[in-house]
């Protein structure tokens, strides 16, 4: 594997004409989740460039920034391993050489107000100016994203349209990879303690109960009862809420003539867990 800290270099190493580049974007401490894109990237394309950045712009708790897991050196051993060819490492500067004040952000409308839009403000300004400049950097055919962060993929597939780069770059959303007892993999769950872990699994068991009453139920008593177990376990749940798959649009009780999808995030002590599944 190749690694490259300066964009010059970067895309000096990826001229080479004809060859398909696949484009995994990541903030980092790695596991199983983002080795599956890597995986998947592989199976479909000359070269895979994954990017470990941890962007300051997305984080709108600097106390989450500072405490983001940084591993570089096992990340490192973990890409060699699955075979990933590039590793792009930039500095801050080398992202926003102007400053990310001058860099580009874009608008993402609905998605913005909705779920992880309303809990956490600015994040998505700043996924966005990242994942743009990122593209703009690697110009990937294809950019592989985690299900797990379902609308941050939908918030790509919006910013993909509004660089106007549809026949450029294409989505592709890959399945959530899951621990044995359920829960999703996620750089966060290092933070978690010994006891938090064995109760973590309780989102995942939200979801399942939200899909397995989907005929019998109303949501709104689905919804409660998870609110409350989620308490019950010493959870602060922020939302547990129902969407079309297709757009987003929140839904107050089941419609199964959509494709629906059931979103949760909740915060275990002071790490923020989120996850999602697809209903029907
Ligand atoms: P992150 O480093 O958290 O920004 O994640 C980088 C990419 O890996 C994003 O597209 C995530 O959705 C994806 N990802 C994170 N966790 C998982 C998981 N458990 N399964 C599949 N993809 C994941």
């Amino acid at each position: 594997m190749v690694i490259f800290k300066k964009v010059a270099d970067l895309q000096q190493y990826l001229a080479t004409p004809g060859q398909t580049i696949g484009f995994v974007p990541t903030l980092g401490a790695l596991h199983k989740g983002h080795i599956s894109l890597i995986d998947i990237a592989k199976k479909a394309n000359d070269i895979v460039v994954c990017s470990i950045f941890v962007n300051p712009t997305q984080f709108n708790d600097k106390a989450d920034f500072e405490k983001y897991p940084i591993t570089v050196d096992a990340d490192i051993a973990m890409l060699i391993e699955s075979g990933c060819d590039v590793l792009f490492l930039p500095s801050v500067d080398e992202v926003y050489p102007g400053g990310s004040s001058l860099s580009q952000t874009y608008d993402f409308g609905y998605l913005d107000t909705i779920l992880e839009g309303a809990q956490r403000p600015g994040h998505f300004k700043g996924v966005g100016q990242v994942v743009g400049r990122l593209l703009e950097i690697v110009k990937p055919q294809y950019l592989y994203l985690g299900q797990k962060d379902y609308q941050q993929c939908m918030v790509l597939t919006k910013l993909i349209e509004l660089m106007g780069w549809g026949n450029k770059t294409k989505l592709i959303i890959c399945p959530t990879v899951r621990e044995a007892d359920g829960l999703a993999m996620s750089s966060r769950n290092r933070r978690l303690t010994d006891p938090q872990r064995l109760l973590a699994a309780t989102i995942y068991q939200c979801l399942v109960s939200i899909q397995g009453k989907q005929t019998t139920d109303n949501f709104s008593t689905v919804q409660k009862e998870c609110m409350d177990l989620l308490r019950s376990k010493g959870f602060e749940p922020e939302y547990v809420a129902l969407a079309t798959a297709k757009d987003l649009t929140l839904l107050n009780d089941y419609d199964t003539s959509h494709p629906m999808i059931a979103l949760i995030a909740a915060k275990l002590g002071d790490v923020r867990l989120i996850d999602n599944m697809l209903l029907n």
